[in-house]
């Protein structure tokens, strides 16, 4: 694509972007009438600029929201689900848009774009299926003398707070389950990618959902404006995803109202590769779990533990695989790894990557930042990474393999689990019977054996220990938005 197709594609792709908050079904200026630049991070340029809401227009949301709410809850399940999959039905169609804007606000290559259009989207499919199945239960009290009535009921007006690493997929996995119970909800996107949200709200519109029911926030003051809806006693759940660290402190603020809250956190995933495994099959699970998103995923490969008897055989095959990496604009014809999102974060892995060969990593491929306006950073293969770097503790958020060996599979589980984080692991073995001790010996939310990529809207997503509470996705999902009750009847 030549540099004017796409500056001509992209104007016009926003001029249909809504670009005000998204509050009782229309786009509107801030009431402050504030707004805020959002970038292209493979060039540093501003793509628009955003509404920047306030209290008060958090609290405009709020009434809308309640104002709806009883309709909404009352609303057919039937309806309810037809509405989420004509969003369906319109994202998908929409796919060439939905890509270009999370590529130019996000910097993932279109491909990974496409990807998370038909993943995110799928996520309105699936709940629209769930919302004509919600169900309870009855039972004869165990005295006889009367009857057990269990409902379900929608839980009332949300927030959910999304990410920027998977700007549509993020909002999906919240509203679709939300709006399925028959709850109303209010997104506040993450500051450095707030038009796929404003993009869905507008999608949400044309397929037919009632004003009030969705709203979109955009805020340069994430504290103050969730704080203040947090404190709100109107509202009565709170889904969040993003760090460990402001997870607590939303964790922290729930006990106000004592708020239902769902925590999708940070994590440090092993990715750990047996002398048994099919070596060719690991390294290809490798590059997917962890330059899937260019590195940019809660669920990538954190630290790769590869049995030593085979160590140098995959660390030359996986550092050959990403050494091929084509860094590069996520528009740009070619290109395999986008920049990171921004100078922060490209600066945060160039610092855990220069402290752990400063103590004495070995660098394979990669290991500085490309110069250029955008942000990106080599791909790269480090090991012999002493123990206790940072980079083998902290989130490293970008395209950097860490390698390190081990001699048995009782040190290859001590080492995967010795995380405060417990999000997703991964390994690879042809041994049924390691399949299964592994898995279960693993802590963390979810295993994937024999496979990099493990994300389905069909499946529960979530983590035990610091990387959060709750499940995202399955049948499992729309539990988070519902409440149980218990009527008590006479025989
Ligand atoms: P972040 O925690 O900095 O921000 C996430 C969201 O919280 C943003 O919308 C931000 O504006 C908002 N926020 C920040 N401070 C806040 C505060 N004090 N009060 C209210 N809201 C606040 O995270 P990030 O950098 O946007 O995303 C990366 C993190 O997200 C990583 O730790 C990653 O592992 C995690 N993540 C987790 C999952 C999961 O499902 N477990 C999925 C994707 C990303």
């Amino acid at each position: 694509m030549t540099d004017t197709v796409h500056a001509d594609r992209v104007s016009a792709l926003l001029a249909g972007v809504p670009t005000g908050l998204w509050i009782d079904g229309a786009s509107r200026p801030s009431e402050a009438g504030a707004q805020f630049d959002v970038r292209d991070p493979a060039t540093g340029e501003v793509l628009t600029t955003v509404a920047d809401a306030t209290v008060a227009d958090a609290t405009a949301a709020l009434d809308s929201a309640s104002a709806v709410g009883k309709a909404w809850a009352t609303t057919a399940p039937r309806e309810r689900s037809l509405i989420l999959r004509r969003a369906w039905e319109l994202v998908v169609e929409r796919t060439e848009d939905f890509a270009l804007l999370m590529t130019i606000e996000m910097g993932k290559t279109l491909a990974e774009s496409r990807g998370e259009v038909a993943y995110g989207a799928e996520f309105l499919r699936w709940f629209s299926e769930e919302a004509v199945r919600i169900g309870g239960r009855t039972a004869t009290a165990p005295s006889g003398n009367g009857r057990i009535l269990v409902t379900k009921e929608p839980v009332g007006p949300c927030l959910a707070i999304t990410p920027w690493n998977f700007p549509l997929a993020m909002g999906t996995r919240k509203i679709g389950p939300a709006l399925a119970a028959g709850c109303t909800m209010i997104v506040k996107p993450a500051e450095d990618t707030p038009l796929t949200m404003l993009l869905l709200a507008q999608v949400f519109a044309d397929a037919g959902l009632p004003a009030g029911v969705l709203s979109v926030l955009p805020t340069m003051s994430a504290p103050t404006v969730v704080a203040s809806l947090m404190t709100d006693s109107r509202l009565r759940k709170v889904s969040f995803t993003g760090s460990t660290g402001v997870g607590k402190k939303l964790i922290e603020q729930s006990a106000d109202q004592v708020l239902r809250t769902s925590m999708e956190l940070g994590g440090n995933a092993p990715f750990i590769v047996f002398d048994d495994a099919d070596i060719d099959a690991a390294v290809d699970g490798a590059m997917a779990a962890k330059m899937r998103n260019g590195g940019e995923a809660c669920t990538a490969a954190n630290r790769i533990l590869v049995h030593n008897p085979v160590r140098e055989r995959f660390t030359a095959a996986l550092s050959a695989r990403i050494a091929a990496g084509v860094v590069g604009p996520g528009y740009a014809d070619g290109t395999t790894l986008g920049p990171l999102i921004n100078a922060r974060q490209r600066d945060s892995v160039a610092s855990l990557v220069g402290e752990a060969v400063d103590a004495g990593a070995r660098v394979h491929t990669g290991g500085a930042p490309v110069d250029g306006p955008g942000y990106f950073y080599a791909p790269t293969v480090i090991d012999d990474v002493p123990a206790g770097a940072r980079i083998l503790t902290e989130e490293i958020f970008g395209p950097v393999a860490v390698i390190t060996g081990f001699d048995t599979e009782d040190e290859a589980i001590e080492r995967a689990n010795d995380t405060e984080y417990g999000l997703a692991a991964y390994f690879y073995t042809t041994s049924l019977d390691r399949a299964l001790r592994v898995s279960s010996a693993l802590e963390s939310g979810m295993v994937g054996v024999n496979r990099g990529v493990i994300s389905d809207p069909a499946a529960p997503f979530g983590g035990v220990k610091q990387s959060g509470l709750g499940s995202e996705g399955g049948s499992e999902g729309i539990e988070e938005y519902l409440n149980t009750k218990y009527i008590a009847l006479t025989p």
